[in-house]
């Protein structure tokens, strides 16, 4: 990703893709199963960006990186906040 393209991330059910998520590297996309749980989300959220991120990244690299990453993140307790429609998030540093 040289181009810092916003990526899109779609929340939906991915039966046939049989894959907790997906990322397509071509259009910046991220697509994650929402009937994840919460640690797991995050892993997968760090796993497909590594994907786009690094396109070359074999799949046990990514694999580790998104693990390590969600890992630390978890640790620092670092978690997902639903905000309503229209809210914005608050400002914290
Ligand atoms: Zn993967």
């Amino acid at each position: 990703m040289t181009k810092r393209n916003k990526v899109k991330v779609v929340w939906r059910k991915l039966g046939k893709e049989k894959a907790w998520g997906q990322a397509t590297i071509g259009e910046n996309l991220i697509e994650i199963d929402p009937r994840l749980g919460a640690r797991r989300q995050l892993e997968v959220l760090c796993h497909e960006q590594v994907h786009l991120t690094f396109p070359g990244l074999s799949e046990t690299e990514v694999d580790r990186a998104g693990k390590d990453l969600a890992a630390l993140l978890w640790s620092q307790d670092y978690r997902r906040v639903v905000l309503a429609p229209n809210a914005k998030p608050p400002r914290i540093s």
